[in-house]
């Protein structure tokens, strides 16, 4: 029989995907011997099957109960029991961290009784059980029965005044569970469950059932985190950091996630409960000051720390607790971390002897990567600084301030930049901080909800700007000197120092991208950038080559480490000025000698083009596509060159190119007269653009030409192209491989037969995937792509990321019968794909020589191609 429930004894930290990551490293910290609380958990498949069925497995609760006995007679005494109550946490847990977007209660098992029984055990501490107790209720009528969480938070507001919640008295508590269950009975028609058990029961299905609330849903989305993976929940005996001033709870990171640095993070706060540190009700202390508080826990916290990061040989973050002088583990994981310090940490725990090159190039990715090559703020220049904050997550934002995620996510829809600025975050302001450039808050550490959110996304952000009085009902905020911002003003913060700007300050190059154009590495960042980058390179077997069109993209792409160019367009040298030769072209095509001297013309200039890039390759590979979209792209506008005739102040030209855009005017462009087919209809066109190649090459010495035919579909097609221009070559005796790109699916079904016309395969996969999913790229992904997202039908755009499962398919099948025809075709990929992490690590496993991507895209492409060759879980590229 099927097994749901798994004791922490039972546990360890390799069973993620069933016991989530909560539970698998509660397991792992309980076998280690340090100090959790018991515990069990009930595994993912069971909360799969319960959304799937509706209904919890059977057997489940005999299994639960079974364990709940056991955990009982470990602590000796039992849930909810009136005079000694066992009370334990319901907490969520999937494999993938999603910081507080599920659900958590704290203190189950208390009721009208027990809350006796607890202050009792407690030495009479009536204020601890009534304040647990009111924890309870304001948990459970929130997460469990659906009640407004304001409704609970005012009334606690109300009584508070202007007082902490500390202060509050035990009566005032206890007066304060009346209106609570007050609030409950209003909001459900039924009492507050008094039942232990079922309150257990209850909780759990909530657990389950948050696995599909809306913010965690967009939450996966953001982070690609598949959508069927379901929750583990886990059921922990409660340890209270609410019972006076010699107990507490803090989280803590053991080196700084921001910088990577190592040093002792962390906040604190004495005599609370769990979420209250990250809720930031209270201000917290650093940890450092634990050790004036409570030098024995600290040090052994300490102790903890480096236990676990040795373990884990990575930087680990913690939730913790510390009942009456003594220290409980509530949870680890490895932890959320900035672009910045993964690469340092990386090296770091490579010079610490942890870990090894090999594996420092796993610790790291390619969207961390092209993180650090976001631009950043200048030094010089006037810039206003209206306050500090913490850099919570770096980079340089710049945008227009908004209050309510509401209002960002509907600026951003308008194309807005904005900056969302809030006292504080929480789950619900998911979607504004997607929609936002950076998040600026008023209140919380390095560890609040907007800073941990804000790092996993890579999303600016400085938290905590104390100065600052926040007000969304007036959408505005003050800082020091009378400055006052409202809403739509623009601001500039800063994630790496945690500076506030007033208006728009510059941003010039991050030192990175200084570092990939050539500059010393002079700092540590830089430094762990070299050293992981040069042992990325010395292990991937993928070559990378960049998309360029003109010298200074090439030189570009040489500087950024591409070692050839995958795909040089040639149609953007039919624009500007020459868009004339282009017109005369077109209106001559019927004529040979019209089109014979139109085409002339074209010549010398493509030739000087092509001179550039060679010289700018020096001896590397250039490929080369022959023009591909319809000639119609290149003459003016239809309804243009109407109202010219209309109002009667055409030219003859004007009319001739009025009834050639008629006349080649399609429906369908996308699928109409381009690629090979415009070489084929029009003659001459190749052959002069295979003309200027085979005259540049032949001006510059070890230029390496390689000819590339798009949008073949047939063998038949490109070999009627290729004799011509295998012809044209010889008589200029320039050595030039021709080959095709593998953009149209019958391209790909008979690539057997392709591969005797063409030397190289380049795999178009942004045609390929329009064509093998019949997308219209611009207008699907408006139209209904984030509908598709939401179905989950793919879990990510198949432009973005190339999709395995059918364009993949056919991209196997043409490498595996192209090289069948042709040992050593050279293969590569130039659709956008070339530079994504994940579809990187496609083209490594389906054996592929090179990548073809933008040139500031390369670094990121070297990097997972490494990276391809050393992880296991290619499934996995975040
Ligand atoms: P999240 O996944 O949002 O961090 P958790 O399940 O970790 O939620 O719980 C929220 C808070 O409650 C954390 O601060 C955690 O340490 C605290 N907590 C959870 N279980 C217990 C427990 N058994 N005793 C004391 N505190 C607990
Ligand atoms: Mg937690
Ligand atoms: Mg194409």
């Amino acid at each position: 029989m099927a097994k749901f429930v798994y004791d922490f004894t039972e546990g360890n930290r390799d069973l993620k995907d069933l016991l989530g990551g909560k539970g698998a490293n509660l397991a792992e910290m309980t076998n280690l011997g340090l100090p959790v609380p018991p515990g069990f958990t009930i595994t993912s498949e069971a909360c799969r099957h319960y959304l799937a069925e509706g209904s919890v497995p059977e057997g489940l609760e005999q299994e639960i109960a079974d364990h709940l006995s056991a955990l009982e007679s470990a602590m000796g005494k039992k849930l909810g029991q009136a005079d000694d109550p066992l009370l334990v946490s319901v907490r969520s847990g999937a494999k993938f961290s999603m910081p507080g977007m599920m659900e958590t209660v704290l203190n189950i098992g208390l009721n009208d009784e027990s809350v006796h029984g607890l202050a009792k055990q407690a030495g009479g501490n009536d204020r601890f059980a009534w304040d647990s107790y009111r924890r309870l209720i304001q948990m459970f009528g929130k997460t469990v029965q659906d009640i407004d969480g304001d409704l609970f938070e005012h009334a606690l507001e109300e009584l508070k005044q202007d007082r902490q919640d500390t202060d509050l008295t035990a009566r005032e508590l206890q007066g304060l569970v009346e209106t609570y269950k007050g609030i409950v009975r209003e909001q459900t028609g039924k009492d507050f469950p008094a039942d232990p058990g079922e309150q257990l029961r209850l909780a759990v299905k909530a657990v389950f059932d948050s696995w599909n609330a809306p913010r965690a849903i967009l939450y996966r989305r953001q982070e690609r985190i598949p959508a069927d993976l379901g929750t583990a929940v886990n059921i922990v005996a409660m340890v209270f950091g609410n019972l006076g001033d010699d107990s507490g709870t803090g989280v803590a990171f053991t080196r700084d996630p921001g910088s990577g640095r190592q040093g002792i993070y962390g906040d604190y706060l004495q005599n609370a409960q769990g979420e209250d540190v990250v809720a930031g009700i209270r201000n917290t202390v650093p940890l450092q000051d634990l050790e004036r508080i409570d030098k024995t826990s600290y040090d052994e916290l300490l102790s903890i720390m480096e236990t676990l990061e040795t373990h884990y040989r990575d930087l680990c973050d913690i939730e913790f607790t510390i009942e009456r002088g003594k220290l409980w583990m509530l949870q680890t994981r490895v932890g959320k971390r900035t672009a910045a310090a993964a690469f340092r940490i990386a090296v770091q725990l490579v010079d610490q002897g942890l870990i090894t090159l090999d594996e420092a190039v796993t610790r790291v990715s390619g969207d961390q990567l092209a993180q650090l090559m976001f631009p950043r703020f200048g030094k010089d220049g006037d810039r206003e600084k209206i306050t500090k904050g913490m850099n919570a997550s770096p980079g340089a934002a710049v945008g227009k301030a908004v209050f309510t995620s509401e209002r960002a996510v509907e600026l951003a829809e308008q194309g807005e930049d904005v900056i969302l600025v809030r006292r504080e975050t929480n789950p619900d302001d998911l979607s504004g901080m997607i929609a936002a450039r950076g998040v600026l808050t008023s209140r919380g550490g390095k560890t609040s909800h907007a800073a941990v959110v804000a790092r996993g996304m890579g999303k600016t952000c400085v938290c905590g700007a104390e100065e600052l009085e926040v007000s969304a009902s007036e959408r505005r905020f003050t800082a020091p000197g009378g400055i006052e911002v409202r809403e739509g003003e623009v601001i500039s913060i800063d994630g790496s120092t945690g500076e506030v700007f007033l208006g728009e300050v510059p941003v010039v190059d991050s030192a990175v991208v200084e570092y990939f154009e050539g500059a010393e590495p002079d700092d540590d960042l830089v430094r762990a950038v070299d050293r992981i980058m040069s042992h990325a390179d010395s292990v991937r077997r993928l070559g990378v080559r960049a998309n360029a069109d003109n010298p200074e993209d090439a030189a570009r792409a040489r500087r950024f480490g591409g070692q050839g160019i995958g795909l040089c367009r040639t149609e953007h040298m039919f624009l500007g000025e020459r868009r004339q030769l282009v017109e005369d072209l077109v209106l001559a095509r019927s004529s040979k000698e019209g089109r014979q001297k139109a085409l002339d013309a074209l010549e010398p200039l493509q030739k000087s083009d092509f001179i550039g890039i060679f010289q700018a390759m020096e001896g590397l590979p250039v490929t080369i596509r022959l023009i591909d979209p319809p000639l119609h792209e290149f003459l003016p506008d239809l309804v243009a060159l109407s109202v010219k005739a209309a109002t009667g102040e055409a030219t003859d030209k004007d009319r001739a190119l009025l009834a050639a855009v008629k006349g080649l005017h399609e429906e369908n462009p996308m699928l109409g007269l381009r690629g090979v087919r415009l070489g084929l209809v029009i003659p001459g066109l190749f052959a002069m653009q295979v003309r200027a190649i085979a005259e540049a090459a032949r001006e510059v010495p070890g230029a390496r030409p390689e000819i590339m035919i798009p949008l073949v579909a047939a063998v038949q097609e490109l070999e009627a192209v290729r004799e011509e221009a295998v012809k044209i070559l010889q008589e200029a005796g320039v050595e030039a491989l021709v080959g095709t790109m593998i953009e149209t699916p019958r391209a790909a079904l008979t690539a057997g037969q392709v591969a005797e016309a063409a030397e190289f395969f380049s795999f178009g996969t942004n045609d390929l995937t329009q064509m093998t999913w019949g997308f219209s790229r611009d207008d699907v992904e408006a139209a209904f792509f984030s509908r598709y997202l939401e179905l989950g039908i793919f879990g990510v755009s198949p432009f973005e990321t190339l999709d395995r499962d059918g364009v993949g398919r056919l991209v196997r099948l043409a490498v595996e019968e192209g090289r069948a025809t042709r040992p050593g075709i050279k293969l590569g990929i130039c659709g956008e794909h070339g530079g994504d992490p994940d579809s990187v690590h496609f083209c490594h496993e389906a054996g592929l020589d090179y990548v073809s991507c933008s040139p500031f895209r390369i670094p990121v492409a070297r990097l997972e191609a490494g990276r391809a060759v050393l992880t296991q879980d290619d499934s996995d590229t975040r």
